[in-house]
């Protein structure tokens, strides 16, 4: 796979001899991908990531990969708050309100091929391609609902899941009941924490809560607005379930 190179960002530092665990997925929202060059090379930003993608999926090598890139902010994924210092950003040249508002196929071939390279070299987990969505809920939203995340299941980069068996509900609700845990609330925070999510604070604000459930809508339903009253009970479960039968 061939990099453009002759870009680079000022804006890393040292992972702390953290180990690479996670690939986050954002978009620009910038016009195109010279802007997002030099949005993420220019000292002052104070941004960058390791990886830009643009519409006709050529790659932009901008930070190496064993530097700490700047592009997760404040972030939370399975209790570590230091993302940057154990993750792979990768940009797409995509912004939802400008010319550049849909992901190209060429993009996103290219983008399926860093990510193999990638969690091959570095041994990631299906469950460790995340949205920037994912691990900051209550500020971000992007890749944004349109991002294909089907392609990239189908493709088996991450978690395709199966719908459960009946048996396999039962013993999701006998684990529950185990666990003393009875109300639909405590059970779907109780999972998005298990998964990864930030959890902190959300039971007694709802705000906070809402915020997570539409995160989690916008990256597992790929649709936000349509079924909004739908409870997400049922998917987490299921999610859960897969999660768990998951080890690579
Ligand atoms: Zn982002």
């Amino acid at each position: 796979m061939k990099y453009i190179t002759k870009y680079k960002s000022p804006n890393y530092n040292s992972r702390n001899n953290s180990k690479i665990q996670l690939i986050i997925i954002h978009y620009t929202a910038l016009k195109n991908t010279l802007d997002a060059v030099s949005y993420l090379c220019k000292k002052e930003k104070k941004v960058s990531s390791h990886y830009l993608i643009s519409q006709n999926g050529s790659v932009y090598n901008l930070v190496d990969d064993k530097f700490r890139a700047w592009h997760a902010g404040q972030a939370f994924w399975q209790e570590i708050t230091d993302i940057n210092s154990i993750s792979i950003g990768i940009e797409l040249d995509y912004s939802p309100s400008g010319k550049n508002n849909k992901f190209s196929p060429k993009m996103i071939n290219s983008l399926k091929k860093l990510i193999i390279k990638l969690k091959k070299k570095y041994k990631i987990n299906k469950n460790s391609i995340l949205a920037h969505s994912d691990i900051a809920p209550f500020r971000k939203k992007d890749p944004g609902k349109k991002f294909p995340w089907q392609s990239l299941s189908s493709s088996k980069l991450i978690l395709n899941l199966k719908k459960l068996k009946k048996i396999e509900i039962k013993i999701m609700e006998q684990w529950f009941d185990m666990h003393n845990i009875h109300s639909k609330k405590k059970k779907i925070i109780l999972v998005f924490s298990l998964i990864g999510y930030d959890t902190r604070g959300v039971y007694k604000n709802s705000k906070l809560y809402n915020k997570l459930i539409s995160a989690y809508k916008i990256r597992y339903l790929n649709r936000e607005d349509k079924i909004k009253k739908k409870s997400i009970y049922n998917d987490l479960i299921k999610h859960f379930f897969n999660y768990m039968l998951t080890k690579n």
